[in-house]
């Protein structure tokens, strides 16, 4: 469970992010100060841009990585890529478990072989209250650095292997709502456009 004491900086919309956590304890073991970092909506067009490999990993990518857990922590999502938090490097966070204490980090993720198809309702943090079927590989192998700098090749099914290909996609600059149809993709601009002018109406 991550302790921790928020506090409101004020700041504005040019920033990052909004929040400055204070923490006595973090995910990685590592003193820094975490912020929560502000998610791009579609269809903002810095969703479509694509990610560029990390070459060197330093203090600076630990903490990345620890402020995109934080995030998506705190937006309750199981799984975030850099390119969502407008940082374009191929940095992917994962977490599945119930209790939001065994965080996957992948840097540099590469699938390397897809097996199979399955079908499964998918959601996405930068598509917020929208839900569809989406079908992808079943089984995967892929290979990622860990933040020691270590090279892994592993293999995943179910639902790892839909998150992990999820975001991958957002890595190269892709979104679920890609695979849907042309008619389901107008119904969802509709709604979304519905909803801009609300709030434009509200401001
Ligand atoms: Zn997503």
């Amino acid at each position: 469970m991550l302790v921790a004491t928020l506090f409101y900086r004020g700041l504005t919309a040019t920033n990052n992010f909004s929040y400055i956590l204070s923490v006595s304890y973090n995910h990685l073991g590592v003193n820094i100060a975490m912020a929560i970092l502000e998610v791009l909506h579609f269809p903002d067009p810095r969703l479509r841009n694509k990610a560029i490999l990390v070459e060197e990993i330093g203090p600076d990518i630990k903490e990345i990585a620890e402020n995109m857990l934080v995030t998506m922590y705190s937006e309750n999502g199981i799984g975030l890529a850099a390119t969502q938090v407008n940082i374009q490097k191929r940095i992917v966070v994962i977490d599945l478990s119930e209790e939001k204490n065994e965080p996957l980090i992948l840097i540099n993720p590469e699938i390397t072989k897809l097996e199979g198809s399955e079908s499964m309702r998918e959601g996405c943090l930068s598509v917020p209250d929208y839900y569809d079927i989406v079908e992808r590989a079943e089984n995967i192998e892929y290979c990622h650095k860990t933040l020691e700098n270590k090279l892994v090749t592993t293999n995943a099914d179910g639902l790892l292997a839909v998150c992990i290909q999820h975001e991958i996609d957002h890595l190269d600059g892709k979104l679920f709502i890609d695979y849907l149809s042309p008619l389901k993709r107008q119904r969802l601009k509709k709604k979304i456009d519905k909803q801009e002018k609300v709030q434009q109406n509200l401001l």
